[in-house]
């Protein structure tokens, strides 16, 4: 199959990139499945309503079909005909975070959309994104459109249209160019079928954020459990993962460096994922700064990109720096944990 790219810019309006958006919607609407960005990444969307269309999501990512989609939306109007009910909760997040990359858990309406899509379950995964072209595309397509990130699955998500070509190139009809998303991690996955809103997910929209709209909000047990089976089942696959090991270190950038040291005199190429403001303190032989630490969310924005920068490398080994889990940090730690495997050092243990 030959994939067609379209470059749009990101300011689409009536007259400039209208017509490659007709044509991708027009695509979508013949229960084909197009990558298009969003704000958070680039997604791989198809009709919502069809089982069709929703297979082939599935076979072009290689995705386990127990694993649930998100059902994107272009006005807040297409909720209802999709849900049971709108808990007062769920109102307060959508009035605040809509268009935005938090994806809410709903009871869902019987009998509209692809079963496929929502894995069976009684519930649907919906957001809305903020990206006019995501927006544009939804709208023109007249559709609820599902749409997972535009990776091969297991793989770290696309953040460009390169990316998604790089996995996907020959297994789906189009990419819609839209330049580089903005936040660089997925929504936040928030449960609103009970009292107390839980996150199933850390993204894009922090714990702290939620609180401040709608009181308490819990964590999902299983994220910091790894014997508890996660409520999103997307959570239980390993994610995220480049070609190489990765480790992730506890410990300070001269432990870091012995480590490099060590593996390099063993004949190991071995790379390094640290920030700006660290960079110039390693030798090794891939030095990725992914952002800078004292803004963590240029540290979300770059993750995927140099998880993949070191898959175009040749390290057999990559050592990694941790952050704190406040904030956008809490995203950023719970990747890099599924990219690693669940894999940490502690300097404290192997002294
Ligand atoms: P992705 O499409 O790769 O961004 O992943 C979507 C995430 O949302 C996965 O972790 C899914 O398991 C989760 N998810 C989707 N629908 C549901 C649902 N109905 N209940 C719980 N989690 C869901
Ligand atoms: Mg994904």
């Amino acid at each position: 199959m030959k994939t067609t790219i379209w470059t749009v810019d990101k300011n689409v309006d009536k007259q400039e990139g209208y017509q490659q958006i007709a044509q991708a919607a027009h695509f979508l609407k013949e229960n084909e499945v197009i990558a298009f960005p969003t704000e958070t990444v680039y997604g791989l969307g198809g009709n919502a309503k069809s089982d069709v269309a929703v297979a082939k999501i599935f076979a072009a990512k290689g995705r386990p079909s127990d694993n649930p989609l998100i059902m994107h939306i272009a006005d807040k109007n297409q909720l209802k005909d999709i849900v049971e009910e709108i808990p007062e909760k769920a109102h307060l997040l959508i009035d605040q975070f809509w268009p935005g990359p938090l994806t809410i858990i709903f009871r869902k309406k019987e009998g509209v959309l692809s079963e496929k899509a929502t894995a069976g379950l009684p519930t649907v995964a919906v957001r809305m994104p903020d990206h006019p072209i995501a927006l544009a595309l939804i709208a023109e397509s007249g559709l609820p459109i599902a749409a997972p990130s535009a990776n091969r699955s297991g793989k770290p998500s696309p953040t460009t249209a390169n990316h998604v070509f790089e996995d996907l190139d020959g297994r789906i009809p189009g990419i819609v160019d839209g330049g580089s998303t903005g936040v660089g991690v997925e929504s936040t996955v928030v449960d609103c079928t009970e009292e107390i809103p839980t996150i199933l997910r850390p993204g894009g929209i922090t714990k702290e954020q939620l609180e401040a709209v709608v009181g308490e909000v819990r964590v999902d047990p299983a994220l910091a459990d790894e014997n508890q089976a996660p409520k999103a089942p997307g959570m239980k696959y390993k994610h995220y993962a480049p070609n190489a090991p990765l480790y992730l270190v506890n410990g300070t950038q001269s432990f870091i460096q012995k480590l490099v040291d060590e593996k390099q005199k063993q004949g190991q190429v071995v790379g390094v994922l640290t920030t700006e403001e660290h960079q110039g303190d390693y030798r090794a032989d891939y030095i990725f700064a992914c952002g800078r630490r004292s803004d963590l969310k240029t540290v979300a924005n770059f993750l995927y990109k140099v998880l993949r920068s070191f898959n175009r490398s040749s390290v057999d080994v990559i050592y990694s720096e941790m952050f704190p889990t406040e904030g956008v940090g809490q995203a950023i730690m719970n990747r890099l944990m599924k990219a690693a495997g669940g894999k940490i050092i502690e300097e404290t243990s192997e002294k």
